[in-house]
C-alpha cells in the first residue's frame, strides 16, 4: 500500500497521528492588485478568459489562462494534467482560484492553482484554516496529495472519531486546563480558528512529553532499584595521599562538586550510571582518576577505556605519571599491545596485581578478564553504544560503577529527554589562567593577512591546522579543494624551510599515524586535514586552528575543532574562513563561535537551529521519537511536564492509586509499542 510504503502509516492510530506540518490561512480572499510573490498560498475570487494551449512537442505543451477582477490580471499555468483541467474551466465564468503566486517576467503567475467554480454558498463558507500534509511524488501522482490526505482522514475520523479514548484522567485535564484526546485531533486535522489549533498542539505536546517523562523516570527509578552495584565504602590512603599531597593544582568548583556527585553515588550498593559533560579542556581526567582511586581503596579495580588508539595513549601517559607517585600500577592495552605484554597485563589483571587499565574497544574482549572490576570510565560516550557498555558489566559479578565523560555539551533539557538512564553531572568552570581562544570571521579577500598571520605564529614557534570540510556527497570537490589548498599552501611555505603534514580519510591509517606523529614531534608546521582531527589530539604547541568554509560545517562540529587549540600555555586563535555569501543559518553559526566560547551557550544555540534530532551523538537515541513535540521550542512545556511526572510518581510510584488508572494503562500500551518497535529495528 503507497501510504505504508512512503511514509510508514500502517495503521488508523498512525494516520491519526499523521499530523500536518502547517495549514494554510484560507480564511480571507484577496484582491489581484494585492498579490505579490512574497505571499504564500492564497485564494483569489475572478473570472477565466482567454484560456489556450501554448508550445508544442511532447512535455512542452502548456494551458495557460487569464484571470481577471476589478482590480487586475494574472495568469494560471498548468504543465501537467492538462486534460484534466480543461475539461474543468470554460471562458466567461466564475471561479475560487487557490495557489501560490510567482513573479515571472514582470507579472505575476500561479502554476498549478486549484480551480473551483464560484457560488456565494463556497465563497461564504467558514473560513478556516486548511491543513496541509507532507505527501511524496508516488503518492500526488495517485491523488493521495495534501487534499487526498486530508479527506482520508476526515472520513476516518468521522467513523472512529468517537472512539478516541481519553488517556489523561479528569483531574489532570481540568487542572492545566487542556481539551479532550478525541476534541485534540478533530482540531489538529481541521481547525477552524487559530484558538482551536493551538488547544490542540497543547493538548498533544502536553500528551506527548508527560507520557515521555513519566516512561523515562519511571524507567530510572526501576533501574536503580534492579542494578545492584557494589557500595564503596570508605575514602581511604591512597585518594587521601594523592589529595593532599600529589595533586598537581587545586581543583575547581566545579571539580569539586562533581566528585562529591559520584561519591554519594558509589556509596550507595546501587550501580552508578553517570555521565559528565564538560567542555574541552574542563578538566574531565582528573575527575575520573580520583574516582578510580575511590574504587582502589575499596578493593576493586578500574579501566579507562578510549575511543582510539591515540587517546588511549594520551590517557595513559597523562595518568602514568600520577599513578606513579601514589604506587598505584597502571597499564595500557590496545590492538597494537604485543602479544607478549598482553599475556602479563591478562595475568596481572586476573591476580589483581593490576589497578587500572587504559584502553580500546580491545578492553571489551572475552579474554580480558579482572580479578575485581567495579569502576568503568568511557572517553567520549558517542562512540560506544549501549550494547559495548553491557559487555563490560559482564566482567564481574555485579556491574560496576560507570562514568561517561563527553566533551560534547547536551542542553540540560534535551540531556533529561535523551538520556533517562544516565544522571548527569557537569564540569561548568574552566581551571584558572586559561586564555580564552581569539576567533575571527575571515573573508577569502583576507587570505593575504591570513598567511602573513601563520608565518608569523610559525616563526613564533607554534603549529597550525588547517581544516577543510569532506562531505560524502561532494566528495569528490572536497578532497579536489584539499589538495588545492595544501599545493598553495606548499607554495606559501616551500620547503625545507617549512614542513606540511597532511592527514585526511583516504590515507592507509598507518600513514595517517604516521603524519600525527611527525606534527606531535613539531617535525611539520602545518597540519591540512579533514575533520578527521575532529575527536581527541592533544598538541598543546599547536595554537591556531583555521577552519576553510567554515559555513558548511555544524556548530558542535566547529567548536569540536576549535577545541583543538588552546590546550598549552600561548594564546590561541581560530580563523573561520568563508566566502561573502552566507545563509542566514551559517552567520548565526559564525557569529555564534565568534561571539562565545562556552560549550553549552553553543549547544543551545545549535538546538535551536537545528533542532535535536540532528545534534552529534543523539542520533542513535530511539527516545525520541517525537512527533508534534520539539525540544527546542517547546523547551518550557518539558520542563513543565517532567516536574509534574516527577511529583506525580512521589505520590504514586506504580501508578496504583484510582484516580491514576488511565495513566498507568496509557503507559502500558506505550511501553508494549517501544518493544515491538526495538524488536524490529
Ligand atoms: P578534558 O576535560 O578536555 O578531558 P583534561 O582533563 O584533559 O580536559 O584537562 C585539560 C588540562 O587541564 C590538563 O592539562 C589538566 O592537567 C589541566 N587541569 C585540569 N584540572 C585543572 C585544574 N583544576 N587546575 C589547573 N589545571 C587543570
Ligand atoms: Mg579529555
Amino acid at each position: 500500500m503507497l501510504l505504508k510504503k512512503d511514509c510508514e502509516i500502517e495503521t488508523f492510530g498512525d494516520l491519526l497521528n499523521w499530523f500536518p506540518f502547517r495549514y494554510v490561512d484560507r480564511t480571507r480572499f484577496y484582491a489581484i492588485n494585492e498579490v505579490s510573490e512574497d505571499l504564500p498560498l492564497v485564494q483569489i475570487i475572478g473570472r477565466l478568459e482567454n484560456i489556450k494551449m501554448q508550445g508544442s512537442g511532447k512535455g512542452k505543451e502548456r494551458l495557460t489562462a487569464i484571470l481577471r477582477d476589478k482590480t487586475g490580471t494574472i495568469e494560471l499555468v498548468w504543465f501537467q494534467g492538462i486534460k484534466f483541467v480543461q475539461d474543468k474551466i470554460r471562458p466567461g465564468i466564475d471561479v475560487i482560484v487557490f495557489g501560490k503566486p510567482t513573479q515571472f517576467n514582470n507579472s505575476i503567475n500561479m502554476a498549478h492553482p486549484e480551480v473551483e467554480v464560484y457560488s456565494a454558498e463556497k465563497a461564504a463558507r467558514a473560513p478556516r484554516l486548511q491543513p496541509v500534509y507532507n505527501s511524496s511524488e508516488a503518492m500526488k501522482r495517485a491523488w493521495l496529495d495534501s487534499k487526498g490526505q486530508s479527506q482520508i482522514i476526515q472520513q476516518l475520523l468521522q467513523r472512529i472519531g468517537n472512539q478516541i479514548e481519553e488517556t489523561l484522567p479528569e483531574y489532570l485535564i481540568k487542572q492545566h486546563h487542556l481539551i479532550s484526546l478525541k476534541q485534540a485531533y478533530q482540531f489538529i486535522h481541521q481547525p477552524n480558528n487559530a484558538e482551536e489549533l493551538k488547544a490542540a498542539e497543547t493538548r498533544l505536546k502536553f500528551e506527548e512529553l508527560f507520557f515521555l517523562q513519566l516512561r523515562l523516570i519511571r524507567q530510572n527509578r526501576i533501574n536503580k532499584q534492579l542494578l545492584k552495584g557494589f557500595p564503596f565504602e570508605i575514602i581511604g590512603d591512597i585518594f587521601n595521599n594523592f589529595y593532599h599531597n600529589h595533586l598537581p593544582f587545586q581543583l575547581t568548583g566545579a571539580q569539586k562538586r562533581v566528585l562529591k556527585e559520584i561519591r554519594v553515588d558509589v556509596a550507595k550498593p546501587i550501580q552508578m550510571n553517570r555521565l559528565v559533560q564538560g567542555d574541552v579542556g574542563s578538566g574531565k581526567t582528573i575527575v575520573a582518576f580520583m574516582s578510580m582511586l575511590m574504587a582502589i581503596d575499596n578493593g576493586f579495580q578500574a579501566c579507562l577505556m578510549a575511543p582510539t588508539e591515540i587517546l588511549a595513549q594520551q590517557h595513559f601517559s597523562g595518568l602514568s605519571e600520577l599513578a606513579e607517585k601514589i604506587g598505584v600500577k597502571i597499564r595500557l592495552l590496545t590492538g597494537s599491545t604485543k602479544k607478549k605484554d598482553r599475556t602479563i597485563l591478562h595475568q596481572e589483571l586476573e591476580s589483581g596485581e593490576l589497578h587500572i587499565v587504559v584502553g580500546t574497544h580491545a578492553l571489551l574482549e572475552d579474554k580480558v578478564l579482572f580479578k575485581n572490576l567495579g569502576f568503568v570510565v568511557i572517553d567520549e560516550q558517542h562512540r560506544f553504544g549501549v550494547a559495548q557498555r553491557a559487555r563490560l558489566w559482564a566482567k564481574n559479578t555485579l556491574p560496576p560503577h560507570v562514568l561517561i565523560m563527553t566533551a560534547t555539551p547536551i542542553p540540560r533539557t534535551l540531556a533529561m529527554t535523551l538520556y533517562g538512564d544516565l544522571d548527569i553531572s557537569i564540569i561548568d568552570e574552566l581551571p584558572p589562567g586559561r586564555k580564552s581562544i581569539v576567533t575571527k570571521h575571515q573573508f577569502d579577500k583576507d587570505r593575504p593577512a591570513v598567511l602573513n598571520f601563520i608565518k608569523e605564529q610559525i616563526n613564533l614557534g607554534r603549529q597550525i591546522y588547517v581544516v577543510y570540510p569532506l562531505i560524502e556527497e561532494s566528495e569528490q570537490l572536497d578532497y579536489k579543494n584539499l589538495m588545492d589548498g595544501y599545493n598553495h599552501l606548499q607554495d606559501w611555505f616551500p620547503s625545507p624551510q617549512y614542513q606540511l603534514s597532511i592527514v585526511h580519510g583516504r590515507l592507509k591509517s598507518a600513514d595517517k599515524e604516521f603524519e600525527m606523529q611527525r606534527f606531535i614531534k613539531k617535525q611539520t608546521q602545518i597540519m591540512v586535514a579533514t575533520t578527521v582531527i575532529e575527536v581527541g589530539v592533544n598538541v598543546p604547541n599547536a595554537s591556531v586552528m583555521i577552519i576553510e568554509s567554515a559555513e558548511r560545517f555544524g556548530l558542535s562540529q566547529l567548536h569540536q575543532l576549535r577545541g583543538r587549540v588552546g590546550r598549552g600555555a600561548d594564546q590561541s586563535y581560530c580563523l573561520l574562513m568563508s566566502g561573502f555569501k552566507l545563509s542566514t543559518e551559517a552567520k548565526i553559526r559564525l557569529e555564534t563561535m565568534v561571539r562565545t566560547n562556552d560549550g553549552f551557550e553553543i549547544a543551545e544555540v545549535d538546538l535551536e537551529l537545528r533542532g535535536p534530532g540532528d545534534l552529534q551523538g543523539t542520533q542513535q537515541s530511539g527516545d525520541l521519537d517525537l512527533n508534534i513535540a520539539d525540544i527546542s521550542k517547546d523547551n518550557q512545556l518539558l520542563v513543565y511536564c517532567r516536574q509534574l511526572a516527577q511529583s506525580l510518581l512521589d505520590k504514586d510510584p506504580d501508578l496504583l492509586l484510582e484516580e491514576n488508572q488511565k495513566l498507568n494503562m496509557q503507559l502500558r500500551v506505550l511501553e508494549k509499542r517501544k518493544m515491538d518497535w526495538g524488536r524490529i529495528s
